[in-house]
């Protein structure tokens, strides 16, 4: 690619993920090289089991720990983003990848495990070349404004409120 712009997936409605996942097998189909970051998870969801498939042109790497950030984040929450963060900017810095997905960084950025500053200079000194493509709720305002893109899943009904919770092979 001549020129990566960044995608926003956001908004409370189902759909954020896997139109990252989508654009990440895409890009994969193409021989393209792409990184898929997950921050704020840990646990071994079947995406990731599926895109083992593409290991040699999808490289996973995840941020954070096998359960949810209930209330307040921890320490630990923070270390790991922090320590994400820092992956992701040596694996941009490295030129290697094209397409680099950014999985739940807005709910980092929500729950203040790193501030907006520091993803922006990430995105800022990126490789000309490259994708980025963030999502999660709560998507800041500063990164609406640097974004090229930005679709905002809407909920019209989500069977959450019902009470079914994310199932195996539909959420994870
Ligand atoms: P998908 O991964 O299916 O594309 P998404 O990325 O758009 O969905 P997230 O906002 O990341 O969805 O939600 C993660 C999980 O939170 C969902 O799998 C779902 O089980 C759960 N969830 C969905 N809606 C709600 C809600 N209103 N309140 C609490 N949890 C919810
Ligand atoms: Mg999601």
């Amino acid at each position: 690619m001549k020129r990566g712009y960044v995608q926003v997936y956001t908004g409370n409605g189902k759909g954020k993920t896997t139109a990252a996942l989508g654009c990440a097998i895409r890009a994969a189909g193409a021989g393209l090289n792409v990184l898929v970051a997950q921050f704020v998870k840990g646990a071994k969801y079947n995406e990731i089991r599926a895109l083992e498939r593409f290991s040699n042109n999808v490289t996973v790497r995840q941020y954070g720990r096998t359960c949810f950030i209930k209330r307040r984040p921890e320490q630990k929450d923070i270390d790991d983003a922090r320590r994400g963060l820092q992956d992701v900017r040596e694996c941009l810095n490295s030129g290697l990848y094209d397409v680099v997905v950014l999985d739940e960084a807005n709910i980092a950025l929500y729950y203040s495990l790193f501030t907006v500053r520091e993803l922006l200079e990430i995105i800022d000194n990126r490789p000309q070349h490259c994708e980025i493509i963030i999502t999660g709720r709560y998507a800041p305002k500063e990164i609406l404004d640097v974004a090229d893109l930005v679709t905002e899943m809407k909920e019209v009904k989500h069977y959450y409120s019902k009470g079914v919770n994310a199932r195996d092979g539909i959420e994870r």
